[in-house]
């Protein structure tokens, strides 16, 4: 028999963490297992548009986790060789360094009293109510989450036809120092996606020191993909920013660093019993639309919801992937539209943003996800407009 209001997660990333953070707010006793030694405190950035800010805003976490977060006020596509221009974003979005963000998560769960067990390898889950860990020790609980990633070994002990895709498509993914002479604020406020043919850069602040790139090329570009980096190669390519690849190369860990193919992943259900699977462990999808980590944060918020509900745990389950699945399916579907891109010559990849930027039907399409209002986030008629923080206000030149 299961104690009531008890849930044992397996994985300490944004899905993980949020899901704790919101169960343990309505009461729910929760554990989390990671089977890292310590909290992951990757050294990449993350996009955080409207709907991610909302979700941590849900769960008490916004000003911390962006008080020193990068602005984006305008984007804009830059490809070699083409005109491009500027265009404003009118809602609320940020890079953030990931150690901010998920440090904030995690603080704040344990002062909600979540349970952080490191070292706890799940190796699978139990439909009827337990997290299975290496040792064969069960971790019985009302609820269980799978909230362990892309490679989800409780995804794969529950027996759910998973459709997995692998794309040509990948990224390497660091941070490098920030000098404050290395761009205007300006500058520094403009999401920019530098493309030179298959290649691209997101290369943006995500805190007060630290730079965030994002280096995207096809598997089979073999000096692109190249672990340290071929800096004469993507210098050639960008020769805008080539100091920041020369940078990287004499700062970076390039031990922890790893060029991974984008990968999506699409189970049957999300659900089997008291599991639920949640995060990229049930809808990995590539990166283009920043928005992995936004499903996995909206998605956990309202699992915690759903769950808290009256009724059994496999109904109420059953119902969230009902209410939430077609927009994670809609912006899995985009995600995946968007790699086609890196094939085409210059000039159609530009035409391709134009539309992107310029018409409303497909732009809306591709921010739907960003301006989805989050189940268990504060009443959309009564929300206040988001703070932007102190540091953002005068990069900006508002303070
Ligand atoms: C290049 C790139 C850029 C991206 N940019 C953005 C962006 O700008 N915005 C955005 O929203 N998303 C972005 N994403 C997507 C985002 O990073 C992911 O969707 C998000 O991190 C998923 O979070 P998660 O918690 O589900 O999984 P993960 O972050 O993978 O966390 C899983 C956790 O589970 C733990 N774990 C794994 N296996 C086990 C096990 N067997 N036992 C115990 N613990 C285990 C891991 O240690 C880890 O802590 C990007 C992804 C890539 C590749």
């Amino acid at each position: 028999m299961t104690i009531a209001k008890t849930a044992e997660i397996a994985g300490a990333g944004l899905a993980g963490l949020i899901t704790a953070v919101a169960l343990a707010k309505r009461g729910w006793k929760v554990r989390v297992h990671d089977r890292y030694p310590s909290l992951r405190v990757e050294g990449f950035g993350i996009s955080l548009f409207e709907n991610s800010l909302r979700t941590l805003e849900a769960v008490g976490v916004y000003e911390q986790a962006v008080r020193e977060a990068n602005w984006m006020r305008f984007s804009e596509y830059r490809i070699e060789g083409v005109a491009s221009e500027k265009r404003a974003i009118n809602r609320p979005a940020f890079r953030v360094s990931r150690r901010l963000l998920t440090g904030a998560l995690a603080d704040e769960a344990v002062r909600s009293g979540v349970e952080i067990v490191y070292d706890s390898t799940i190796v699978g889950a139990d439909p009827a109510g337990a997290l299975i860990d290496k040792d064969g020790r069960r971790f019985e609980a009302e609820l269980i989450v799978g909230a362990d990633g892309l490679n989800s070994a409780v995804r794969k002990t529950l027996d759910i036809a998973t459709h997995r895709s692998d794309f040509e498509e990948g990224a390497m993914r660091f941070i490098v120092r920030r000098e404050p002479e290395d761009m205007s604020d300006a500058d520094a406020g403009t999401a920019v996606e530098w493309w030179s043919g298959n290649r691209r850069v997101i290369f943006s602040p995500c805190s007060l020191t630290e730079h965030y790139l994002a280096l995207t090329c096809l598997a089979d570009d073999v000096t692109g993909r190249q672990v340290p980096i071929d800096v004469a190669s993507w210098s050639k390519a960008f020769p805008e920013i080539a100091y920041v690849f020369e940078r990287a190369r004499d700062e970076v860990d390039w031990s922890r660093i790893m060029w991974s193919n984008f990968a999506a992943v699409k189970p049957a259900q999300w659900s089997r019993g008291r599991v639920a699977l949640v995060g990229d462990a049930a809808h990995a999808m590539p990166p283009n639309l920043g928005q992995g980590g936004g499903t996995a944060l909206m998605n956990g918020l309202s699992l915690a919801v759903s769950v808290s509900a009256r009724g059994p745990i496999d109904a109420l389950l059953r119902d969230w992937e009902r209410r939430e699945r077609p927009l994670t399916n809609h912006t899995q579907r985009f995600s995946v539209i968007y790699l086609r891109i890196a094939r085409l010559p210059a000039k159609l990849q530009a035409a391709i943003f134009w539309l992107f930027t310029n018409f409303g039907p497909v732009r809306n399409q591709l921010f739907r996800t960003a301006n989805h209002w989050p189940v268990g986030a504060v009443d959309r008629v009564e929300a206040k407009p988001l703070p932007i923080p102190v540091i953002a206000r005068q990069a900006a030149g508002l303070d």
